[in-house]
């Protein structure tokens, strides 16, 4: 099912909020370690205070650091309610879950297995993605009645793609694979054919998760499993109109919110690959890659104030994510982290990408339609 769900010819309110804070944030999040695999006694990471760690003889500082006993609803707190009042203010707000394989960013983003379910929708660990729409619907329907003089009205409709390989499939129609990105004027960067399904409720939503995430590559999650190297996005359109009581004129505002689960950060072996097997391997690394190319590249214009060509349109996943990864965007990267000795070495290297990341600052500029 197809629907465009498009308002009129928008004006849209250009309104930069007071507050805008123009840095990404990023928060590091400890799972605990696995008693049953792994040493109980010895981290390898040790939290220092709320917004710092150390680890390999080095402090870190990131905005926050949430350890082995933060909850999925401590996390939601953190990164989940700012989202949605980004959004709310107009702007593309996304949370990107990056780490190793096994590190947490699966649990973080969605939630374990069978969290999700559409007549239980109070298990505690259900994940960020549901948390995030039972707020937006409520605030949606707090600020609908608050400005009900002005006729404000809400639409959402939402999206869910993986990408494996650089090839594009629809989670929620899984026979369209390989939609290729399309750019132009009126719509800006768009999936071609992708299924867009409105929703209104919270039942809406948790129905489109559970399709979409059985219909990604592989359930479990090991190393070299498919689906530890594809990412999975969800997005969310949210678009609202509101008259003007002073002049009668109806304004637009447009922001979308994605939820992001990365491929495993951990290098690929590549021993022993040849011809397309190579390829393929470059591949899958391509959107991963060319996501730290954009945050060094993004962190250096930030700290040099030197414009430079931002290539966003080298891989499937920042050429689809522009928008919301510079300019007008919201960035919260959660970085998923192992207390485990055995991953000393990847945790560390996660670590390093999420110090680059605190680096950008983003410019408060406006959507123009
Ligand atoms: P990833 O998506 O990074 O590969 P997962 O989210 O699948 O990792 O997590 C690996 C395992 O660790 C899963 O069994 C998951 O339920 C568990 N896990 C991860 N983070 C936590 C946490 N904060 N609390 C409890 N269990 C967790």
């Amino acid at each position: 099912l197809k629907r465009k769900l498009a308002l009129d010819v928008p004006l849209t309110d250009n309104s930069v909020p007071a507050n805008f804070d123009s840095g990404v944030k990023v928060v590091v999040r400890m799972r605990p370690l696995r008693h049953d695999k792994e040493e109980v006694d010895s981290s390898a990471v040790k939290k220092i205070s709320n917004d710092s760690l150390f680890i390999n003889g080095q402090n870190f500082t990131f905005d926050s650091v949430a350890d082995t006993n933060a909850t999925q609803l401590d996390i939601f707190e953190l990164v989940g309610a700012p989202l949605v009042e980004n959004c709310l203010a107009g702007f593309n707000s996304s949370v990107f879950a990056y780490g190793q394989t096994g590190s947490g960013k699966t649990y973080t983003i969605w939630g374990p297995p069978n969290s999700l379910s559409e007549d239980n929708i109070t298990n505690d660990q259900r994940g960020l993605t549901p948390r995030v729409f039972e707020r937006l619907f409520a605030r949606i329907d707090k600020e609908q009645t608050k400005h009900s003089d002005q006729q404000l009205k809400y639409q959402c409709r939402c999206s869910f793609i993986e990408i494996y390989n650089e090839q594009i499939t629809d989670l929620l129609d899984p026979n369209q694979r390989n939609l290729q990105i399309r750019e132009d004027v009126k719509s800006g960067v768009y999936v071609e054919n992708l299924t867009e399904e409105p929703a209104c409720s919270m039942k809406d939503v948790t129905q489109l998760l559970i399709k979409g995430l059985s219909n990604r590559r592989v359930g479990a999650t090991s190393i070299n499993s498919e689906s530890s190297r594809s990412h999975t996005v969800f997005t969310c359109v949210v678009e609202s109109r509101c008259k003007s009581s002073a002049d009668g004129i109806s304004r637009f505002k447009t922001s979308r919110i994605n939820l992001v689960d990365l491929a495993g950060s951990e290098r690929q072996k590549l021993t022993g690959a040849a011809g397309e097997r190579l390829k393929e391997a470059g591949n899958i690394n391509r959107s991963l890659s060319q996501l730290g190319n954009l945050i060094n590249i993004l962190a250096e214009v930030s700290q040099t104030g030197k414009q430079r060509h931002i290539p966003y349109r080298d891989s499937k996943l920042t050429f689809l994510l522009q928008d919301s990864l510079g300019g007008n965007a919201k960035l919260t990267m959660v970085c998923a982290i192992s207390p485990a000795q055995s991953c000393r070495n990847e945790t560390f290297s996660t670590l390093r990408f999420a110090q680059r990341a605190k680096a950008i600052k983003n410019k408060a500029v406006v959507n123009e339609v």
